[in-house]
């Protein structure tokens, strides 16, 4: 083999290839409301053990795509969940296989208490991983630890979203889909929220992040996807991204 041969078979990965297999992937994928057209022909590579974000201003099709991956919605192309179509998944299946969405309304049980709430999110998985994992996610949120005897709704909001993950958690995910979870919460909550990321990727969680806080997906996911109306106007690492001029002055305020 000359060295010609060499080099263009062992070209080192450029940092806008995806690192490992995916977890999810979308190719070419469409979504329609009836006449309004929410996504159109988007390619989404989410890779195993990576936080991947869609960032994007209001009705850009975040949410759509994240309804969409977890089975709630008909589409048109593709989109597979570990090789597998998931139009010709289940919904209960998704999550038994470990396919876990933490919905932007959070959909907590308001009457009822942390504890409960908690205990829920692992309806699907057997009676002995669900201590251990709730004190893990006592652990990740201690404010969840002093509460668990209080009610979901009288909880501040911020309270509410460390719920809505915790119990995401109890699940025992595979692929952890969070839309927007920063919606709405300020900035000392976002901290324990960004802290909780990495325990939660030590465990072998990958991530779908949806974001209309840029910078909190910059600093928090590896690679990044700006939707606009429904197409992937750009693509890359954070890296990548944090250097683009079209992201910092449209989204970054220069
Ligand atoms: P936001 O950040 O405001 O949640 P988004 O990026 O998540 O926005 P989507 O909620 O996915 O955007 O909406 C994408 C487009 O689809 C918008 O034009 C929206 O009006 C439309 N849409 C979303 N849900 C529905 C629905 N149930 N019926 C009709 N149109 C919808």
């Amino acid at each position: 083999m000359s060295t010609d041969d060499f080099e263009s078979e062992f070209q080192p990965a450029t940092s806008s290839e995806p690192a490992a297999d995916p977890v999810l992937e979308a190719d070419n994928l469409s979504v329609s409301y009836g006449k309004v057209q929410a996504l159109r022909g988007l390619n989404v590579t989410v890779p195993e053990g990576e936080i991947v974000s869609l960032i994007g201003p209001n009705g850009a099709g975040k949410t759509t795509f994240a309804n969409t991956a977890s089975g709630f919605l008909p589409y048109e192309g593709n989109v597979r969940y570990r090789d597998q179509e998931i139009a010709t998944v289940g919904q209960t299946e998704l999550v038994e296989q470990g396919m876990i969405h933490c919905t932007e309304e959070r959909d907590l049980f308001g009457y009822m208490d942390v504890e409960d709430n908690l205990e829920l999110g692992g309806y699907l998985r057997d009676d002995d991983i669900i201590e251990e994992r709730k004190e893990f996610v006592y652990d990740l949120f201690p404010r969840l630890d002093e509460r668990r005897e209080q009610n979901a709704r009288s909880m501040s909001g911020g309270e509410q979203q460390m719920l809505a993950i915790g119990r995401a958690l109890m699940g025992d995910p595979d692929l952890l889909i969070l839309d927007e979870p920063t919606l709405g919460l300020a900035p000392v909550i976002l901290k324990d929220i960004a802290e909780a990321l990495e325990p939660i990727l030590d465990q072998g969680v990958t991530i779908l992040l949806t974001e209309q806080n840029v910078t909190f997906a910059l600093n928090h996911a590896d690679r990044i996807y700006l939707l606009e109306n429904g197409e992937a106007v750009r693509e890359g690492t954070a890296e990548e991204m944090q250097g683009d001029d079209y992201i910092r002055e449209s989204y970054l305020g220069g």
